[in-house]
């Protein structure tokens, strides 16, 4: 885990996503508050359609234009909500690398991968064409792909999924951006590869002092890599704090639940996994008052009508969480 003390790259406070739909306003994401800093990876988790990703690329100008966006989100200690979309395009440009689930498609298959990567120093940098390719093959080498000079010369077809999602990396961090967003990114890829790629990521968040914001519904993922983790639940936080203090001691029923509906080692081929009853709800048909109340087992009379506020920073604790009747403390 990294100890991060550095300064705050992103700040969201009171964020709401609206989007109009054909079926009305959808409020995809409700009185949303997160933070990270340089040198920190920040997991947010939860299952599909919990407002994972509208979160986060509302947070770094990465929604379409038809999205409404309320509240505050800061950049570096700068207000972007409202700014300019030529502001916008330059902070996604210059400060802000992104890494998608799906490597093939974030690859074009009609050019090589060292070509893909050198026209983003000739565009952003004006380098020519030999500087350009040159710092394409030292980035192939920082994201360890062996033989880089050859690699470059290939399409993305000829190489594996972990090859491609390197690729896609060392294009992500091209730019030296201070924050990286990791969007699934290793859903696409082999159970052997997902650790060497998150592996790659810590390393580059710590030579590079990047803060990263990993998107995941995989609980060992965020275990493995995260300095503070967000659970995400109809289109809300319910339980945010430290890594080690939301999984060894989750209070929201929810976290909770996902946790104990992880196979774990050792547990022996007669343990039974915990199943969630029901399904997840979409963003367009949560439940009134606690959206999780339809499905938890500690739900009393008023979860079905009042909104749990999550308290942040209660008596100076860091793990916050949103609930009526918690789990007891570990
Ligand atoms: Fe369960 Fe109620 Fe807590 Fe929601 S507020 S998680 S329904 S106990």
């Amino acid at each position: 885990m990294s100890q991060s003390n550095g300064k705050p790259i992103v700040e969201v406070s009171n964020l709401d996503v609206f989007f109009n739909t054909t079926q009305g306003k959808l409020h995809a994401i409700r009185s949303a508050n997160w933070s990270v800093s340089q040198g920190e990876t920040l997991v947010i988790l939860g299952e599909s359609g919990a407002g994972k990703s509208v979160s986060v690329h509302a947070a770094t100008g990465l929604l379409p234009g038809t999205a409404e966006i309320t509240g505050s989100i800061k950049f570096e200690g700068e207000e972007i909500l409202g700014g300019s979309e030529e502001t916008l395009r330059q902070l996604r440009a210059e400060k802000i690398g992104v890494i998608f689930q799906d490597p093939l498609a974030s690859l074009d298959p009609c050019f090589k991968v060292g070509a893909q990567i050198a026209e983003i120093f000739t565009v952003h940098r004006g380098m020519s064409k030999s500087e350009a390719w040159a710092e394409a093959v030292k980035l192939l080498d920082s994201v360890q792909i062996p033989d880089p000079e050859r690699r470059a010369n290939q399409f993305s077809h000829q190489l594996s999924g972990g090859q491609r999602q390197r690729v896609v990396i060392a294009m992500a961090i091209a730019l030296s951006p201070t924050l990286l967003i990791a969007d699934e990114p290793t859903t696409a890829l082999d159970a052997s590869v997902q650790v060497a790629v998150l592996e790659l990521i810590k390393k580059l968040r710590n030579e590079r002092k990047m803060a990263v914001v990993l998107i995941t519904h995989n609980i060992g993922v965020a275990a493995s890599i995260a300095d503070r983790i967000a659970i995400m639940y109809g289109g809300r936080i319910v339980e945010i704090g430290d890594t080690k203090e939301v999984l060894q001691s989750p209070r929201h029923p929810y976290t909770q639940a996902l946790l104990a509906s992880m196979p774990k080692i050792g547990a022996g081929a007669s343990k039974r996994l915990v199943t969630i009853t029901g399904t997840p709800p979409s963003l367009a048909t949560i439940p009134g008052g606690c959206a999780f109340h339809p499905r938890c087992t500690r739900a009393i009379a008023k979860c079905s009508d009042v909104v749990p506020e999550i308290e942040l920073n209660k008596n100076g604790s860091l793990h916050s969480f949103a609930c009526h009747n918690p789990e007891e403390a570990n």
